[in-house]
């Protein structure tokens, strides 16, 4: 098995002990010994204790592949632009948090494969947009899936209309319909001994007149684990996040997964203050052309470890019996601290496309354009915001 070690998550900071020392060494050679000596015992009792510091600079890279028993392993799929999460309980039971775009699902069915998963008990569906639901068609048709977890709301796209057919034809373990549950805040799960699983949101009624309203009554679900938990936040916006904090949501996590794909509307300082993660992923399609994640996202971001699909492949976390996180990425990138550094490339460029009724804006290609006697144009996107024009989701992303 090709498994690389994990390096459990504290341990990879900087070993401070080794890196002052080299310091030293230029300046004073006596009172280096000294130190050293100190260092040496220091170290040497680290070591006895089993708790050495690990300095290797990039996370280890690991092949998909069936969690140890008694392991929760979470896997985020790099499955481009878009979302896609694996939950493998302890007990073996499965999670599956939304498939990435449709043209992704055959992709994603291969790699449960490889993570030897047979079936999906509860199969989650975060909000009906396609980067979301798509690849989840393929699963609906491949494997048993035992209930199907959706926001139920009232939502008009050929892609919604798969996923609800493929729900409707899927076949549990045991050769039934799987149940179909409209999940709310407040509903709770024991998928495991010692394990929980809780919906944070959507609350009744469902937000309307949003930006995007399916973004904002995103399906959030946060996850705890003995030594761990997991928030997974779909596609929320700010209204949407409002509403948490309104509601007094327990949302400090150790792992956020984080909003809209990094894009400035999933995160602000208000939530990452809440949530307070150790460990931040961003599930993200290289090249992208909204530009996710943005700037102002990665700003927030930084000093904490980020992991991106786009740069390291699928990422595979794990909580053992050590009750420690560890992590590991199928691709080999730089350290998850610089990951917060580099946005994508800029936002869209030159012109866009008005609605003067709606006062939203498009890009030139979109393929919701508004009516010609309705149009106005921007030079620039910039200038578009100035007028009081909101960003559409060909802008955004969805
Ligand atoms: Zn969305
Ligand atoms: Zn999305």
């Amino acid at each position: 098995m090709l498994f690389a070690p994990f390096i459990e998550y504290p341990s990879t900071r900087t070993s401070p002990l080794l890196r002052r020392t080299s310091r030293f060494e230029i300046r004073i050679g006596i009172m280096l010994t000294m130190r050293r000596a100190v260092y040496g015992i220091i170290l040497l009792l680290l070591l006895l204790a089993g708790c050495a510091p690990d300095s290797k600079p990039n996370s280890p890279t690991a092949a998909l592949e069936p969690a140890p028993k008694d392991t929760l392993q979470v896997v985020f799929f790099d499955v481009g632009q878009g979302d896609s999460a694996l939950i493998v309980f302890p007990n073996g039971k499965t999670m599956l948090i939304d498939g990435g775009e449709t043209d992704q699902g055959r992709r994603l069915v291969q790699k449960l494969g490889q993570i030897g998963v047979k079936q999906i008990d509860w199969l989650v569906a975060t909000h009906p947009h396609s980067d979301h639901i798509g690849g989840l068609i393929q699963v609906l048709k491949s494997l048993p899936v035992g209930e199907v977890w959706d926001i139920a709301m009232a939502y008009e796209s050929p892609v919604y209309r798969d996923f609800l057919l493929a729900v409707r034809n899927a076949r549990t373990p045991d050769g039934k319909r799987p149940v179909f549950r409209k999940v709310r805040a407040g509903i709770t799960l024991t998928p495991a001994r010692g394990v929980r699983v809780e919906a944070l949101a959507p609350r009744e009624p469902l937000l309307i007149g949003t930006r995007s309203d399916p973004n904002n009554n995103s399906l959030i679900l946060r996850i705890d684990a003995p030594g761990g938990s997991f928030l997974f936040t779909g596609d929320v916006e700010r209204e949407g996040r409002q509403r948490l904090y309104a509601a007094r949501a327990p949302l400090r996590a150790d792992v956020l997964k984080v909003s809209h794909h990094g894009a400035a509307n999933g995160t602000d300082g208000m939530f990452l203050r809440h949530v307070n993660p150790r460990v931040a992923v961003i599930s993200v399609g290289a090249g992208n052309r909204y530009g996710h994640p943005h700037r102002e996202t990665l700003a927030l971001l930084q000093g904490r470890r980020v992991y991106r699909t786009d740069w390291h492949g699928d990422i595979v976390m794990r909580l053992g019996a050590d009750k420690k996180l560890h992590i590991a990425t199928t691709r080999r990138a730089s350290e998850p601290a610089s990951a917060a550094m580099q946005p994508s490339k800029p936002r869209i460029a030159g012109v866009v496309i008005g609605n003067w009724n709606s006062k939203v804006y498009h890009t030139t290609d979109c393929p919701r354009l508004p009516k010609p006697q309705n149009q106005v144009r921007f030079r620039s996107a910039h200038e578009a915001e100035k007028a009081g024009y909101r960003p559409h989701a060909c802008v955004m992303g969805e």
